[in-house]
């Protein structure tokens, strides 16, 4: 679906919805986005806004209905698993219910118009939960081990119903992304920007909780590409997103130090009990085999640089 066709993006306000609106966008896409009633509505000329809640399912599907889109991205998430913990009752009705409620709204708006809509659910590695094989691909088992994971399982899980029933629906398992615009609550950030406080003399340390958690963190806009790719693909698959390499929370540390041209960063670094999870998958990197066969696609920043353009983001910020 290039130069034309209209999208409908949940999720617009976090980082992955500014990327996806930019690249539709750019390519003539007609973007229509849900933000909800509570949160600001984002800065992205030529996106058209509406307001709404995703939990209201009724009122969501009228939308789909009027807008007839081609392609449905559903990005809309409480993303932070720490969050998640708090709040477990919302995390399953916006990440799990709210899901199923699209999906069901995509096919009726399918049924309706007699012609294909394409579907793609953003999921998560923490639908694997601690899995006994690493790295993890499309085959490993979904044993989600945290709210925030057991909530995208189950729509992970909806999308293949779905498909079964015809939809061109596709589950893109996203592993850890960044970029400058992730948000704090995220280690990610929450480094590189205390980096840059500490480098500005703004700020003495940096907590954290378990550094020898192991990720696979990629660059946001390389996921938003997979996705794009996941959903126009002749046949709908679902496809792990991922670089492949992990590296400890302790290797981003010293990384993003060191772009700051802080070496000895041992003392200014704390582990708090608070920032500590109750149930943390301790490694999750993932095998993107099936996305670089059959989409093409591959990673396009590696680690260092990653780190590196977060600090420098953090660092012209202060
Ligand atoms: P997640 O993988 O989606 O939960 O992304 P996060 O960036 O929130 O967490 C990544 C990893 O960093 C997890 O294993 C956390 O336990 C670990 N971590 C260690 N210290 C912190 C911290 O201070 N804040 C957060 N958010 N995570 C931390």
């Amino acid at each position: 679906m290039t130069g034309g066709g209209r999208a409908f993006v949940t999720g617009i306000s976090g980082q992955d919805g500014r990327y996806l609106a930019e690249r539709l966008l750019g390519e003539g896409v007609e973007v229509h986005a849900l933000a909800h009633d509570l949160e600001p509505l984002p800065d992205l000329p030529g996106v058209e806004l509406h307001r709404g809640d995703l939990t209201a399912v009724e009122e969501v599907r009228a939308l789909l209905v009027d807008l007839a889109p081609d392609e449905v991205y559903n990005l809309a998430a409480l993303s932070s698993v720490a969050r998640s913990w708090e709040e477990p009752d919302l995390t399953a009705r916006v990440n799990g219910l709210a899901a199923a409620g699209l999906l069901e709204s995509a096919l009726q708006v399918q049924d309706k118009l007699g012609r294909p809509v394409r579907f793609v659910q953003a999921s998560s590695a923490e639908i694997f939960g601690q899995p006994d094989r690493s790295p993890q691909d499309e085959s490993t088992p979904v044993r989600p081990v945290n709210p925030y994971g057991a909530a995208k399982a189950y729509a992970h899980l909806m999308v293949d119903v779905y498909r079964r029933r015809d939809l061109h629906a596709v589950s893109a398992i996203l592993y850890n992304h960044e970029s400058p615009h992730r948000p704090p609550e995220f280690v990610t950030r929450k480094i590189t920007s205390t980096v840059a406080a500490i480098a500005h003399g703004r700020a003495e340390t940096l907590a954290l909780g378990n550094l020898e958690a192991r990720r696979d963190w990629g660059w946001a806009p390389d996921y938003v590409d997979a996705m794009v790719r996941a959903v126009r693909a002749d046949v709908p698959r679902d496809y792990v997103v991922a670089t492949g390499v992990s590296r400890s929370v302790r290797d981003f540390v010293a990384a993003a130090f060191a772009r700051a041209g802080i070496s000895d960063w041992q003392p200014l670094v704390s582990v708090d009990p608070e920032f500590v999870r109750p149930a943390d998958p301790t490694e999750l990197v993932g095998d993107a085999s099936r996305a670089r066969t059959l989409l093409g696609w591959s990673p396009t920043v590696g680690f260092d640089e990653l780190v590196g353009r977060m600090v420098d983001a953090d660092l012209a910020r202060d």
